[in-house]
């Protein structure tokens, strides 16, 4: 039997890596000797992991040296290749922004007019200054985008930011987002029908294992004649479960919560008579 394998491109070491890997072993794929591989197959299931340069990866799957791959929007989009966005993950959640030196004045995006903004993101910087009609000049550099404003390079810089901390640091105040950027899992547009296949299971498992995180299995102990107020509570993946307890007149009552609503909900559980609320993670999630 001459079953196809998918090859998946993720980063070799930084900060998409540890997430990338977890994620795929929560879909009960097995991945031996992933440390300082440049490739490695899984045992049980038709995947391949190649090791890369996050820069690179877009261009790989372009190419089909990789069928799929994982990576920020931000450089996904900065390199245009022409190659899909098939599920957003979640994770390496991050903003690309201009900062400005944090003692000027800063009076909107006209305060950017002719100034010099120095980036590792020409591209959608461009494109932002653009669409907002602003004629600034975009200094290219390969890293430390945010020390440039400091030794005079530039009046600004565009760079990734999540806590702010690092532009804190080298005297910056972040001014505008250009883009709101978080992983994702890009595919080639030339999958056989056979990878193709192999791609669906993954994505379903991924579908499964994401929305198990955002939820939570709750058992609790329900006087009878509470009942009444305490399961229009709860919204369950049909209905929620309810047995009798060894004890007459209680029951146990199961359900699956959402995490978003999940604090707010357990206070109404507890009002409408609810004890013993026991809170279990979910591993899985099939709908
Ligand atoms: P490589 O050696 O693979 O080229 P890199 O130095 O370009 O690595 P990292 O700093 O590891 O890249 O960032 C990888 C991705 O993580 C970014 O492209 C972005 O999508 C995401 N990310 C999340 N938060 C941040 C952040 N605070 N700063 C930079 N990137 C972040
Ligand atoms: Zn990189």
């Amino acid at each position: 039997m001459n079953r196809e394998i998918l090859k998946i491109a993720i980063q070799k070491s930084g900060r998409l890596y540890e997430d990338s890997v977890q994620l795929l072993k929560e879909c009960g794929i097995d991945l031996r000797n992933v440390k300082d591989r440049l490739r490695t197959v899984s045992e049980n299931f038709p995947l391949e992991v190649f090791f890369l340069r996050d820069d690179d990866i877009p261009e790989y799957v372009e190419d089909g040296v990789a069928d799929i791959g994982i990576v920020g929007q931000n450089v996904l989009l900065e390199k245009a290749r022409s190659i899909q966005q098939v599920e957003a993950l979640g994770f390496g959640k991050c903003r690309l922004s201009i900062a400005v030196p944090k003692s000027e004045q800063y009076a909107g995006l006209k305060s950017l007019q002719g100034k010099r903004i120095a980036t590792s993101y020409p591209k959608l910087l461009g494109a932002f200054l653009k669409q907002n009609a602003i004629t600034a000049t975009v200094h290219e550099i390969s890293g430390s985008v945010e020390i440039a404003p400091g030794i005079g390079l530039a009046d600004a810089a565009a760079d990734l930011v999540s806590s702010g901390g690092t532009l804190f640091m080298n005297g910056l105040k972040e001014v505008e987002v250009i883009l709101e950027s978080q992983a994702v899992l890009v595919a080639g547009n030339e999958l056989s029908v056979e990878k193709r296949d192999i791609l669906n299971q993954l994505l379903f498992r991924i579908r499964s294992v994401r929305k198990a995180k955002k939820s939570k299995y709750v058992l609790m102990n329900v006087p009878n004649e509470r009942l009444k107020e305490v399961l229009p509570l709860l919204p369950g993946m049909r209905s929620p479960t309810v047995l009798p307890l060894a004890e007459s007149g209680w029951s146990s009552v199961h359900s699956v919560l959402d995490e978003d609503e999940f604090w707010t909900r357990i206070e109404q559980l507890k009002s409408a008579g609810a004890e013993g609320i026991l809170v279990v993670p979910i591993e899985k999630l099939i709908l």
